[in-house]
């Protein structure tokens, strides 16, 4: 029973429909209706054209009745006409994008002269009682005239009122639209009647009743049921006013005698006549129906095309097309109030990492709905990752951003979560979003980790590094073609004996713009960018390169240690790459040892634990740089064989005051010795630091003592000059 009620309730379109089916139905309504607006203008100029040419210009044009002819005789045609093309352009206006000075001007005017037109012709032409017209039918027929009247009024005055407001107050009054179409069909349905009716007791046919029935059923396709209503009523109402033709006449007597000719209203005709009406509302709700189905398809489309799959908020795209037509809305002096913000979040790699992707999936969605919630008058969108943007207005904007704030940090309790947002302001309305998003996001990174810190905006300051940091991801190509990119060596000493026993790669970037750029400025953004593979090529090739010269020059040689990132093994088959350059050149495997930090390790990434694996079967030296410098190192230490750890110079940066760090050293260095690795320490600085690091049996040292990082040539001046002697003891 209920599946019966649902099934009747859905064919007679009782069924709740979404905002975006009622809006599409609403659309396709408006655009049948400057269809129907263009018909109108045409049968109207056809109509002008036969009226003045065929019987009333030879009749009026003799007595230079002009005047008469324009307004009297063909006055309704040009009212029609007027409306006609007022409807036709107010529909096709509707969809505009930009609702120029042009488009209000002539809406503006077409309305007005249909107010005033109207207002004039209604004062007269009404049908009088005559012989011929009993009082009946003169009233129905001046009640249909003044109905037409009074809805071509109404309309003229809706175009007039809805021009203005779109144009003044760029607002769109969705209710006059309806009102417009609705008036519009009415009006057909009060005209047809009008007409035929006239038509009718002149013994012609209701064609244009009929014609007008197709009109609003084309027009008005809204609800089955609201079809069903107001097809429904015209006929049985126009079936009822036929028969009072004339007075006395009752359903029983079938017969009208017109001009002596019997005229048969009910019998076979009323048969047809119902049945046409069936046909028309069977169209009718095929139509709706086909519409509806429309509806669901395109909405899946656009769906995709506009959303983010995870959080059902927009996507970066839509949000940047979105973004940029509501700035060019905007009045200039609006657009300082507003922000681009971009927003991420404190730890979600760890929250990941630890509650697995499902759970990471919740809580983007969670932190999704509230976004919305927090900043329901703004534009919100999930750009990537736990990334968001926001356009946003700067009022109550700290209030809004500390209830996000606290609503992630209780999400869970036992990681620490947090949101990190960065913000930039724009200049102009022409201003690019996915720039301002990009330089939010420049600024959101400056304060990453730093959980106090919830919000900063991007300012002339931060917009040299900015510039800086746009420059190297767009040049990194230049720079590694061009051999901008330049390894510098820095000392690596035996500590018992003080001689040099290596070398550490570090790269420098050697920039016709810039000057030398130091690695903090670019390899953090190389990372970020992840174009980092790109520069550690070149490092690898420019060491190969540099150890191949000399030996072939018969210089004395040290091995060199290369750093491996992170992102290396993703991005490029590291390995290989570096096997293919010790081949090309022809360097022994001893000379080459590979740094990988132990944050690196850390995420248990299987390419990563295979390329650990084929690196020492390739018989390379594997060193742990940066040792205790991360969260879990020891791990790290029982799943890989070192050959070499390097200790983070941060455990030698108190060492005279601290008794605490000498020990952590002395342990490390016995641990180390106990699972067969050897020791490096680096940042050594002062003569007490490297004989404590000799005494406890740290076999190498590196730092400042020893040397900065220098270019080769310099390197080889020094140990020329005697400051470094190569040793010839090799472990
Ligand atoms: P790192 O691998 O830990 O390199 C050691 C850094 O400490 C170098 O900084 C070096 O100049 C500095 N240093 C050495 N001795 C001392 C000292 O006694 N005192 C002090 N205060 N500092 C000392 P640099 O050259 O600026 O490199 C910084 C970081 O950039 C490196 O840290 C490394 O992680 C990265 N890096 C450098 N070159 C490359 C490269 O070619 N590829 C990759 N992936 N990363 C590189
Ligand atoms: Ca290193
Ligand atoms: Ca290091």
């Amino acid at each position: 029973m209920k599946k019966v009620f649902r099934f009747f309730s859905h064919i007679l379109g009782f069924e709740k429909l979404s905002k975006y089916e009622n809006e599409y139905l609403h659309d396709a309504n408006i655009r049948t209706s400057s269809y129907m607006g263009g018909i109108v203008v045409l049968l109207e100029i056809w109509m002008l054209i036969r009226q003045t040419h065929s019987k009333i210009v030879p009749k009026y044009q003799a007595g230079g009745d002009l005047f008469r002819l324009i307004v009297k005789y063909t006055s309704k045609y040009w009212l029609f006409l007027l409306l006609g093309l007022g409807i036709m352009l107010f529909c096709m206006f509707k969809n505009s994008k930009r609702f120029s000075k042009g488009k209000f001007i002539s809406l503006a005017v077409i309305g007005s002269l249909s107010v005033l037109y109207t207002s004039v012709l209604s004062l007269e032409t009404f049908t009088a009682v005559s012989e011929s017209v009993t009082p009946v039918m003169a009233n129905i027929m001046n009640v249909m005239l003044v109905s037409v009247y009074v809805l071509l009024f109404i309309i003229g005055a809706a175009i007039v009122i809805y021009s203005v407001f779109k144009y003044v107050k760029k607002k769109r009054v969705v209710i006059l639209e309806h009102v417009v179409i609705t008036c519009f069909s009415l009006g057909c349905l009060a005209f047809g009647i009008f007409v035929s009716y006239s038509d009718f007791w002149g013994g012609k046919g209701i064609i244009c009743f009929l014609t007008m029935v197709i009109y609003v059923g084309c027009l008005l396709i809204y609800r089955p049921y609201i079809t069903i209503l107001t097809l429904g009523a015209s006929f049985l109402g126009f079936y009822n006013i036929l028969l009072t033709y004339q007075n006395g006449m009752s359903f029983q007597d079938q017969e009208v005698i017109i001009n002596g000719v019997a005229q048969k209203i009910i019998s076979g005709d009323s048969v047809n006549y119902i049945t046409f009406f069936i046909s028309l509302t069977t169209i009718c709700f095929a139509i709706y129906h086909g519409r509806l189905n429309e509806a669901s398809k395109t909405k899946a489309l656009e769906k995709s095309a506009k959303e983010d799959a995870l959080t059902g908020m927009y996507n970066y795209n839509y949000f940047s097309e979105l973004a940029k037509e509501s700035m060019q809305n905007m009045p200039d002096a609006d657009i300082e109030k507003y922000v681009f913000m971009f927003l991420n979040v404190h730890n979600f790699k760890a929250f990941n990492d630890q509650r697995g992707f499902e759970e990471g999936d919740k809580f983007l969605i969670t932190l999704g709905n509230h976004i919305t919630d927090v900043f329901s008058d703004s534009l919100c969108a999930r750009q990537a990752d736990d990334h968001f943007v926001i356009f946003a207005n700067t009022k109550d904007l700290t209030e809004k951003l500390n209830v996000l704030n606290d609503r992630v940090h209780g999400y869970d309790n036992e990681i620490l979560l947090g949101i990190n947002c960065g913000a930039c302001h724009m200049s102009g309305k022409n201003d690019d979003p996915r720039v301002a998003i990009d330089r939010a996001r420049y600024a959101a990174h400056l304060i990453k980790n730093r959980f106090q810190t919830v919000y900063t905006e991007y300012d002339k300051t931060m917009s040299e590094e900015y510039r800086k940091r746009l420059y190297v991801v767009n040049n990194i190509d230049n720079a590694v073609n061009n051999g901008w990119i330049v390894p510098f060596y820095q000392p690596v000493v035996w500590s018992d004996s003080g001689k040099l026993c290596g070398c550490e790669a570090l790269a420098r970037w050697m920039d016709p713009v810039y000057g030398r750029l130091s690695p903090i400025e670019f390899i953090p953004v190389l990372e970020e960018y992840r174009l980092i593979h790109k520069l550690d090529k070149a490092i690898f090739e420019a060491v190969c390169k540099d150890l191949k010269a000399a030996i072939d020059e018969g210089k004395p040689v040290v091995p060199v240690s290369l750093n491996f990132s992170r992102l290396d093994f993703e991005l490029m088959d590291a390995v290989q790459e570096l096997e293919n350059l010790v081949a090309k050149y022809g360097i022994p495997k001893y000379l080459i040892h590979v740094e990988v930090t132990e944050s690196a390790l850390t995420d248990n990434f299987t390419a990563l634990n295979a390329a650990m694996d084929r690196i020492k079967e390739l018989g390379y030296s594997l060193w742990l740089d940066d040792f205790g410098s991360g969260y879990s190192s020891l791990n790290v230490l029982k799943d890989y064989q070192f050959d070499v750890i390097k200790i983070d110079m941060r455990f030698l940066s108190n060492f005279e005051n601290s008794e605490k760090s000498r020990v952590l050293i002395d342990c490390i260095v016995k641990m180390a010795d106990r699972i067969n690795m050897l020791t490096l320490t680096e940042g050594v600085e002062t003569e007490a630091q490297a004989e404590f690091l000799d005494k406890i049996g740290c076999s190498r040292l590196q730092g400042y003592l020893y040397g900065k990082p220098i270019p080769k040539n310099e390197l080889y001046a020094r140990i020329d000059k005697g400051e470094l002697t190569v040793s010839d003891k090799r472990l």
